[in-house]
């Protein structure tokens, strides 16, 4: 017997390393997602990743009040001038954050050549926001969604190299293009529940979106037993939206 245990000792532990050995499981979990490979959708069935471009803006802080006042987890893709310096949401972003929210890159200056740029200029456009990030919540982001959801050219091959997971989308809300919160939400109900969870494409910066839609949203899920998640959740990543960066002293944009 204790032969017996010592050998299944050695065999988790290994007899030559100090370092824990992950079982398979563990380690797909650590590892996420692939990097610079677009993803649209979530890998399993049962949920929704509510997910908001552009901000942050005015309406940062009431829809986080929004999503936690639901029970509902949801994921901010953020810029660091379009609406406005991402520093004047500061605290915004901060409570976002603290309530289990994804901060997630949707780059510094939302370019609209994004798809075109070299690869330097890609790497700044996701280097700055990262900084502003740190300074902001203490870690930077291991997600992104390109502007205009421009996936050409150098973009996979840039964020694979920076280890971003880029996201698109699997619904339009069409709220960038005039559509009602109840166009909106008959798009959801035309797309339905079945199937691995949605990554909807929305804007924090329109008050429809933020204050019809999501509540519209958190309800349908609820009646139709979807949990609410953030992207990384939905993608079976809970742990892996962050990781440790540098920041600076900076305050201002
Ligand atoms: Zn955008």
């Amino acid at each position: 017997m204790r032969l017996t245990l010592s050998i299944v000792a050695s065999l988790f532990f290994g007899a030559s390393s100090a370092k824990p050995i992950l079982n398979p499981i563990q380690m797909m979990e650590m590892a996420g997602p692939e990097a610079g490979k677009v993803i649209q959708k979530c890998a399993s069935p049962g949920m929704l990743a509510l997910a908001y471009d552009d901000g942050p803006y005015q309406y940062t802080q009431r829809l986080v009040d929004i999503l936690d006042a639901g029970e509902a987890k949801g994921t901010f893709f953020v810029t660091g001038t379009l609406y406005g310096c991402i520093y004047n949401q500061k605290t915004a972003l901060q409570n976002a954050y603290k309530s289990g929210h994804q901060i997630a890159s949707h780059t510094w200056t939302h370019p609209q050549n994004f798809g075109s740029m070299s690869s330097a200029d890609l790497t700044s456009q996701m280097t700055r926001l990262e900084t502003a990030l740190v300074n902001i919540i203490g870690v930077k982001p291991t997600y992104m969604r390109p502007p205009y959801l421009a996936t050409g050219g150098n973009v996979l091959p840039t964020m694979k190299t920076m280890g971003y997971r880029v996201i698109t989308d699997d619904i339009d809300s069409g709220d960038w293009n005039n559509r009602s919160p109840q166009q909106s939400q008959q798009t959801f109900q035309q797309a339905g529940t079945s199937g691995n969870g949605h990554i909807p494409l929305m804007h924090e910066t329109y008050s429809g979106t933020v204050n019809t839609l999501t509540p519209w949203l958190i309800n349908w899920a609820k009646s139709n037993n979807l949990k609410l998640v953030t992207v990384a959740e939905c993608l079976g990543d809970p742990d892996g939206a962050y990781v440790n960066g540098t920041g600076n002293s900076q305050t201002t944009c």
